[in-house]
């Protein structure tokens, strides 16, 4: 069992909470995330878990066992290669071995798990050839085989991808889901991408100055976010947060471009948040008079067509609004349109930015 366990955690550097009263679970062999901007503690907790830092407070367990006074060397758990890339002079076989080598473990044990990861990963066959000979996923099971190759009962990962290009990273991240999955191993994982979070975690974690704010699977995180800044950290473009006024009947942002008709809208609500492809658009003209769940006209303010999608930015007064539309629609800059979008997709949000 390799499941770790953080209850009511904390460091601090000095005046710095670098992680605030922090309890979570990571069950043994999930795919746990954690994300968050740059310093929210995303790596100090991982050195936490290592045993390279010491909670101030609170207490630390894996499987089962309370590890706060224990060493790292002790805990079995392995933060892998931060970077993916290979060793160039060396061939697969050495690069796979390489971290076994240097911890001088006996060459019967490094043959046996040699062949063993080789055999998980499918590499077998590409050993002999030097990182240059190899196609670009091959390489990357050669590096994940690396650093698979001990065998520790939690893997951790800080970032490990952020290196490469994009499409590269896309690739990557397939690999590694699918690799965690075949090996059936807990592994930690840093990032600061969110769609590469949404992507790989079975659960994640998201954490603000050190705070955890929420934690579940991804969708369920994407579709009930807990406060205004969840919902901001996941979905691209990001959820449209709008002040909102309620009147008698209906609830209205954007300056009246958008007016949702819901009765059981929260009366402490203060803002509402609409995601982007929540939101349909028609042109003004086949609108007349605003029809159910439509408000008053709003300008198109631009256009980018992305193939698949279109991200249209909505001007209504002083507010901005983002929709996602599928394919390419005959929309231009400066039309008119009307916005609406489903009351029971409408997310709603109090005085403190929790979700109501
Ligand atoms: P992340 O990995 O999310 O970028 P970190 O865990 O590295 O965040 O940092 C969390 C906070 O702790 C930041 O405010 C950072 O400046 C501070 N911090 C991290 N490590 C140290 C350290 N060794 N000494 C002092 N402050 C630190
Ligand atoms: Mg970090």
């Amino acid at each position: 069992m390799a499941d770790i366990v953080f209850r009511n955690v904390t460091k601090r550097y000095g005046a710095t909470l670098a992680v605030d009263d922090a309890s979570f679970t990571v069950n043994d062999n999930e795919f746990f995330c954690f994300f968050g901007p740059p310093l929210s503690g995303k790596s100090t907790i991982l050195r936490l878990v290592l045993g390279l830092e010491v909670p101030d407070q609170g207490e630390i367990l894996i499987g089962g066992k309370p590890v706060n006074s224990v060493s790292p060397a002790k805990r079995n758990v392995a933060m892998v290669f931060q970077n993916l890339a290979l060793f160039p002079h060396m061939s697969a076989r050495d690069n796979v071995r390489f971290p076994l080598v240097e911890r001088k473990v006996a060459e019967a044990e490094i043959e046996k798990r040699l062949a063993d990861v080789a055999a998980k990963l499918h590499i077998g066959h590409i050993l002999h050839k030097p990182p240059a000979q190899l196609s670009g996923g091959e390489r990357q099971r050669v590096a994940i085989a690396r650093a698979l190759v001990r065998d520790p009962a939690a893997y951790l990962m800080d970032d490990p991808i952020s290196a490469l290009d994009a499409r590269l990273r896309e690739e990557t991240r397939v690999e590694l889901k699918r690799i965690q999955r075949e090996l059936g191993k807990t592994l930690i994982y840093v990032t600061h991408d969110q769609e590469e979070a949404m992507s790989v975690a079975d659960r994640m974690a998201i954490l603000e100055n050190g705070r955890i704010r929420q934690i579940g699977a991804p969708t369920e995180i994407y579709d009930r976010p807990a406060s205004a800044y969840v919902a901001r950290m996941l979905g691209s473009p990001m959820m449209n947060i709008l002040p909102s006024v309620r009147g008698a009947s209906r609830i209205e942002a954007a300056e009246g471009a958008i007016r949702i008709n819901d009765a059981k809208a929260p009366a402490e609500a203060i803002e509402i948040g609409l995601r982007p492809e929540d939101l349909k658009v028609r042109p003004w003209s086949d609108n007349g008079t605003a029809e159910e769940g439509s408000g008053r006209p709003a300008r198109v303010f631009e256009v980018e067509p992305l193939g698949g999608y279109t991200v249209v930015t909505l001007a209504a007064g002083q507010a901005r609004l983002r929709a996602l539309l599928r394919g390419q629609p005959d929309i231009r800059p400066d039309a008119m349109v009307a916005i609406s979008c489903e009351p029971a997709r409408v997310h709603y949000f109090g005085q403190d930015g929790g979700a109501l």
